[in-house]
């Protein structure tokens, strides 16, 4: 089936500078992590990047790992740049990470540059890119030279390979560090990929957001909705077809009675607002601007149509916030 873009996909999408840098992006993002591997059908997969697209996200995260098997989301995203997104290259931001293992032996995983640089280049020939707009380092090594790290960054973004360069779940002071020796390099870090929702508020105490605000890095906040907990799918029981029931990365040890409780006062303050409690969720992600973009998954395409919705309700007032903090921060 042919797919044509819906015209007015620019028309309500909120999009934000990427700290100082010149390239904005879509206050909603979609990530590949999961559903996009071979335990989902095709047509899925193209379905929900054909709805995010159409609803003006134009931004699309990837990683070397993400499957299952790893490399199998690249893979199915490669399939649909070529069908659906033909044609659409210079309207989508699409990144790619490496850090976590991905292939066997001592090369395949952390942060050297001979892990970086060959992965960069497998994660380029499953998508059948020639460039990403983003290469991330996934993770901090602690056993490997920042300065070798950031310098594999540099040479992939030299080399043409990515157009940005970005780190993910570093903290404060490794990320000063980082964003230090990048602008040495010349070649400036512009985005942070850290996790940050109502109930993961690390970035808050580690003093990372500050920090990049500070340092003028953009910030795209991963799993915002807290894995689906901060949605209204646990709020009577655990469905069958969530991600909690099906022995995936969300724990269903989390979901203990008090913290279903917890969700539904939440719920009801949502309600209060006229939000879904995953629109709420979205909104204090991005509340005051402190968050270039949330990156949401979604294993259904009304999902991602949901979370879009979050963008007309940005405003919270105080009592709202502290309503917040009662029920979320522990
Ligand atoms: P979320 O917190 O957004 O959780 C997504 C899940 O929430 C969906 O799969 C779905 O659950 C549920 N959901 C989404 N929207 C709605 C809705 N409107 N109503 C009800 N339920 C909803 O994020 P993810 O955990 O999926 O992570 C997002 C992205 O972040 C990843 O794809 C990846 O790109 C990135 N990431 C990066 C990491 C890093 O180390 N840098 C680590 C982890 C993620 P269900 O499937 O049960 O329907």
């Amino acid at each position: 089936s042919s797919y044509v873009p819906n015209p007015d996909r620019y028309g309500d999408m909120i999009y934000n500078h990427c700290g100082n840098s010149g390239l904005k992006l879509p206050a909603i993002s979609l990530g590949l992590w999961h559903n996009f591997g071979h335990d989902r059908p095709h047509q899925l997969k193209r379905d929900l990047c054909r709805t995010a697209f159409d609803l003006g996200i134009t931004h699309f995260d990837l990683a070397n790992n993400y499957g299952p098997p790893p490399g199998s989301a690249e893979e199915a995203f490669g399939e649909i740049l070529k069908t659906d997104f033909a044609g659409y290259r210079d309207e989508l931001v699409i990144s790619s990470k490496a850090g976590y293992e991905m292939w066997a032996g001592p090369y395949g995983e952390w942060g050297s540059r001979k892990y970086l640089i060959s992965s960069c280049d497998q994660s380029l020939k499953r998508m059948g890119l020639d460039y990403v707009d983003i290469f991330y380092s996934h993770r901090f090594d602690p056993d490997t030279p920042l300065e070798e790290t950031m310098g594999a960054l540099d040479q992939i973004v030299r080399s043409g390979k990515a157009l940005y360069a970005g780190i993910s779940s570093y903290n404060s002071q490794r990320t000063h560090q980082a964003v230090a020796i990048l602008k040495d390099l010349g070649t400036p870090c512009i985005i942070h990929q850290p996790s940050y929702n109502m109930i993961n508020r690390w970035v808050e105490e580690d003093g990372l957001k500050d920090t990049l605000k500070e340092l003028g890095v953009g910030s795209i906040a991963f799993t915002p909705l807290a894995q689906g907990m901060l949605t209204d799918k646990y709020l009577k029981g655990t469905p069958e077809d969530s991600r909690a029931s099906q022995g995936k990365s969300l724990n269903p040890d989390l979901l203990t009675a008090q913290a279903v409780d917890n969700l539904r006062k939440l719920n009801e303050i949502a309600e209060r607002r006229g939000q879904s409690l995953a629109q709420m969720a979205l909104a204090w992600v991005l509340r005051g601007g402190g968050i270039t973009t949330a990156l949401i998954g979604a294993s259904r395409p009304e999902q991602i149509a949901d979370c879009v919705a979050s963008l007309a309700n940005l405003e919270f007032s105080r009592d709202e916030l502290d309503d917040i903090d009662r029920y979320s921060a522990n």
